[in-house]
């Protein structure tokens, strides 16, 4: 669009505007504290939604989810030194998954800088390798158009954190408001699309494939490229296999979806398209023995850098997938073409699914006590909502979790993401829930984690009780990190000796009341240790729309996910 400004309409150019004026930010979230406690009460004043966290690192997260949820920023508000510190996790992890970020960090008093201000530290340098952009404004009358530049940043091109540095001077100071002159907030980003002759070329590549994949990743999701990708998938016949945060943009129901044969769809592709989705570990780097050498990849996105990282592509189109996945479905409308459904290919995808399935669905039968992770999933997701975000972190819990919670709808699956970070679970289900809230109220949030995972910022309960955020949190307890032990060997392990010279690094105390952290702030607890238990309390959960509740899953402490066809399969999120 911004290409050619002339082909807008006076009625688009409007909308626009609107669009671009009425998107501004809505959500704040930080720990209050001298020197920003006043613009807390200020954004308040204007009607964003200030949400008191019990640490900046969960109020970073949180600001980041929900720029990914909505693609426009969520703002992190910080005091300065150990606050901004505790905030750069979440400028890391929005920033390593390309999600729209504003941290405003307050900052020592100008006046004092080198002489050993309280919590004075070099925050504006600290913060440029965790963003795209990190400034101190020189004048409270610059402040407006730093914001503008930091809002535009964060979300034009690859989106990413900003940081924005307000010294504490500046609070106090006084200015005269005809000096200022207001910056309108920035149009919604530019949207490019490929260049023509490389469409042309990536359209015959996935004519000429034996054996096509699309692969869609979380800037698909980002993109709202979902109708368009679906009807690719739709009118081409195509086999398609989200990342973790891809789930849910062509729902993972579909016939076409082939997550379960996921091994198999990667190493033997001759063709694979990726929509916003990098050459990462989470995808083994498109790398051989888990990919072809020959391997034909098609690579959308949205950042040039991004185009030949580890591979050499076939095709590169540069641009917004939304944009280009539509230039694709225009030269497949021109001349029509179908992957066939018969093809050895399918065939073989749909056998090894079946395998797969089959795989899992014994294990979930299992009637054993303590149960194992693929018991306690399978009777969560016979219960949750279609309509439901899934917030998931942990290793094993996050990883076989993924295999069997479905997403139905785009963007409604949060976890660890690229960074691999243990501690954004509850930060990111506070975010989902108050956009559940404002958007469509009744929508919930299930969110799924390891007992480890949860320790990170379980004191996240009691903001989630004080906002009534109807927020379900499954603890799924194994006693610890990866696997732990039950109660009788921890008690001999530390019978006759210190638990700090003998506790294993991996271990947590077990059947630890995590349900009780809950109840300590007015919201509904269960411990569970049957599948009869799990589905009574996740039924009474469910029903109940007026409160946060937390269900504390005893699981096998040893238990582990289901034998790998491959020794790389082993490590989280693989
Ligand atoms: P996943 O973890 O799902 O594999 P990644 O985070 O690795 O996904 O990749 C997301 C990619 O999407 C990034 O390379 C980013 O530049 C790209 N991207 C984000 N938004 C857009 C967009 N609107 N159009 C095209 N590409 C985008
Ligand atoms: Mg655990």
């Amino acid at each position: 669009l911004h290409g050619d400004p002339s082909c807008l309409t006076t009625e688009l150019r409007e909308s626009l505007t609107k669009l671009s004026t009425a998107g501004d930010v809505q959500y704040m979230f930080g720990v209050v504290g001298i020197p920003v406690t006043e613009i807390a009460l200020a954004a308040q004043e204007l009607g964003i939604r200030y949400i008191g966290m019990r640490n900046e690192q969960a109020a970073s997260y949180a600001a980041s989810a929900v720029g990914y949820l909505t693609g426009r920023p969520g703002v992190c508000l910080v005091v300065s030194g150990p606050g901004l510190t505790h905030a750069l996790a979440g400028m890391a992890n929005a920033n390593m998954n390309c999600w729209p970020l504003i941290v405003i960090g307050g900052s020592s008093e100008r006046n004092q800088e080198t002489l050993g201000a309280f919590q004075e530290f070099p925050q504006v340098e600290a913060c440029r390798l965790y963003s795209k952009f990190s400034a101190r404004p020189p004048s409270i009358e610059a402040i407006p158009s730093v914001i503008e530049k930091a809002m535009r940043i964060s979300i034009y091109g690859r989106p990413g954190a900003c940081y924005i540095d307000i010294p504490a001077d500046f609070v106090t100071l006084e200015v005269n408001m005809n000096s200022i002159k207001y910056k309108e907030c920035c149009m919604p980003p530019p949207i490019s699309m490929a260049e023509a002759s490389a469409v042309c070329l990536a359209a015959s590549v996935i004519r000429s494939a034996k054996q096509p994949l699309l692969v869609i990743g979380k800037g698909a999701a980002y993109a709202h490229a979902e109708e368009n990708i679906r009807k690719l998938v739709e009118h081409c016949k195509l086999p398609f296999l989200p990342t973790p945060m891809g789930k849910g943009v062509v729902p993972d129901n579909h016939a076409n979806c082939v997550s379960a044969a996921r091994s198999r769809a990667l190493q033997f592709a001759d063709v694979i398209v990726l929509f916003g989705a990098r050459l990462n570990w989470i995808l083994h780097f498109g790398l051989p023995p888990r990919y072809q050498p020959d391997v034909k990849f098609i690579q959308i996105d949205i950042c040039a850098e991004e185009l030949g990282n580890n591979v050499k592509p076939a095709v590169t189109l540069l641009g917004d997938i939304n944009a280009v996945t539509k230039q694709l479905l225009e030269q497949f409308d021109k001349t029509p073409w179908q992957y066939p459904p018969e093809s050895k290919w399918w065939k073989s995808l749909r056998e090894k699914m079946k395998s797969n399935e089959a795989a899992s669905k014994e294990l979930a039968s299992k009637t054993s006590l303590p149960m194992n992770y693929y018991t306690v999933f399978y009777h969560v997701q016979e219960q949750l909502p279609k309509d439901c975000f899934v917030v998931s972190e942990g290793a094993n819990t996050m990883d076989i979790g993924r295999t069997v919670l479905q997403n139905y709808l785009p963007r409604h699956r949060l976890d660890a993401g690229t960074f691999g970070t243990m501690g954004v679970g509850l930060g990111f289900a506070i975010a989902a829930a108050l956009v559940a809230k404002d958007r469509n109220p009744g929508q919930r949030v299930i969110c799924v984690e390891g007992d480890s995972a949860f320790g990170f910022s379980g004191m996240e309960m009691e903001t989630i009780c004080r906002y009534n955020l109807p927020i379900i949190v499954l603890v799924v307890n194994n006693n610890g990190i990866y696997q732990g032990f039950d109660a009788a060997t921890w008690k001999e392990m530390v019978k006759f000796q210190d638990a700090v010279t003998v506790a294993p690094p991996i271990c947590l105390l077990p059947n630890s009341h995590y349900e009780q952290v809950m109840t300590a702030f007015g919201g509904k607890g269960y411990f569970v240790q049957t599948p009869e238990e799990l589905q009574k309390s996740l039924k009474q959960t469910l029903e109940d729309t007026t409160k946060p509740s937390l269900i504390n899953i005893m699981i096998e402490p040893q238990g582990t996910r289901k034998a790998q066809d491959f020794h790389w399969l082993t490590r989280s999120n693989m």
